[in-house]
């Protein structure tokens, strides 16, 4: 056990940058990673302002936060894929190696996932966290911390359809990740999607969602889904968590 300063949540609607006790060490097969950007998620919004999301019940004060970016500062004794110094996100979920789920390849669904800040797990708010390696990805050069990180890019400064529309040449991007789970997010990501596209679906709305079959049909769209975490599962939530690596609600 050592003591950091942490963003807390104490309890519904108390937040708290404190010191907190964490138990963690360096394994053989983990880094230590300095905290350098963390991306403030639907979920965390959730925790703080509800203190649960389905099952996952805040008990005990939890540090919040699970979309994070840093940089190596300690690299354990088997670690061969990173070095001190290097710039890395990380997946805020890790499985039970030796569960069905993770054999199967499904390790993003495995029951017995330690997801960071979601109770009784602490997440990645303070300076520095204890991560498995294998769960910790090596940032490209022209990837910023806060792209690493996701912190989202706020909508209502920018035109996110006439931005794609830009970018693709009037087309429409081929792939959408809808990481909201919103009906105005369903909405838009068939509005930006290029005939034919596929949108994958891993936001997780709170309750059933009724959106435009028809607009989704005209295009053609491929829908798929994607269970960000255990949580996703088993409760529906307005978790936002990310795409990609490092985070899935
Ligand atoms: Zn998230």
């Amino acid at each position: 056990m050592f003591s950091v300063q942490a963003v807390v949540l104490e309890s519904i609607r108390t937040l708290r940058v404190r010191d907190i006790e964490i138990a963690e060490k360096l394994g053989a097969h983990d880094v230590r990673v300095r905290i350098h950007t963390v991306g403030v998620c639907g979920s965390d919004v959730h925790y703080y302002q509800h203190g649960a999301i389905g099952p996952f019940v805040e008990r005990e004060p939890m540090v919040l936060g699970h979309e994070a970016a840093g940089v190596v500062e300690a690299v354990g004794s088997a670690v061969t894929s990173l070095r001190v110094d290097d710039r890395v996100c990380m997946e805020p979920g890790v499985p039970d190696p030796n569960s069905r789920a993770t054999r199967l390849g499904l390790y993003n669904l495995d029951p017995a996932m330690r997801f960071w800040a979601t109770p009784p797990v602490h997440g990645c708010l303070r300076p520095t966290v204890v991560h498995p390696a294998a769960f910790t990805f090596r940032l490209p050069d022209n990837v910023s911390f806060s792209e690493g990180a996701i912190t989202p890019v706020n909508i209502r400064d920018e035109n996110l359809t006439e931005l794609v529309r830009r970018a693709t040449g009037g087309w429409g991007a081929d792939v959408v990740f809808d990481a909201v789970g919103l009906l105005s997010s369903f909405t838009q990501a068939i509005e930006v999607l290029c005939p034919g596209g596929c949108v994958v679906l891993i936001g997780v709305p709170g309750a059933p969602v009724a959106f435009d079959v028809v607009a989704a049909q005209v295009k053609e769209a491929r829908i798929e889904t994607i269970s960000a975490t255990p949580m996703s599962i088993r409760a529906r939530s307005p978790c936002s968590a990310a795409a990609s690596s490092t985070c899935a609600h």
